[in-house]
């Protein structure tokens, strides 16, 4: 199983790291696909490699978001699950509008769940603090 792991760039190792663990002790996945940004996509594939599984990171051929969307379309094409992970709130101010909800704040892994789910792919968002 292909397993995605995608999610917001903000996101810090110490954040995601049991929660990466726990994903791939459960899943246990024989590739993680990622995007090759900071943050999660950065973690998931350390983490991965930790655990000696392959990864395939897919990087943006252009950094606008022609780029980007492109980029997170092939991530959903590879994948046979995804998982997004993001942060938390703690402020009143946050609002994702992919997922019309102000319990975590919005990234470009949102997206990619979207687009993911609306394709038939199983996904499942994580929220962090
Ligand atoms: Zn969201």
């Amino acid at each position: 199983m292909k397993l995605a792991i995608v999610g917001s760039s903000k996101m810090k190792y110490q954040q995601c790291v049991g929660e990466l663990q726990k994903i791939i002790n459960e899943e246990k996945p024989d590739m993680i696909v990622s995007g090759g940004a900071e943050g999660v996509d950065s973690h998931a594939v350390l983490v991965a490699k930790l655990n000696e599984i392959k990864t395939n990171v897919f990087q943006p051929k252009t950094k606008d978001w022609e780029g980007y969307k492109d980029r997170n379309l092939e991530i959903i094409k590879e994948c046979d699950r995804l998982y997004n992970i993001v942060i938390k709130s703690q402020t009143d101010d946050q609002y994702c509008y992919h997922h019309n909800t102000k319990q975590h704040e919005r990234s470009g892994g949102c997206w990619t769940e979207i687009k993911a789910r609306e394709q038939g792919k199983i996904v499942k968002t994580i929220e962090v603090l």
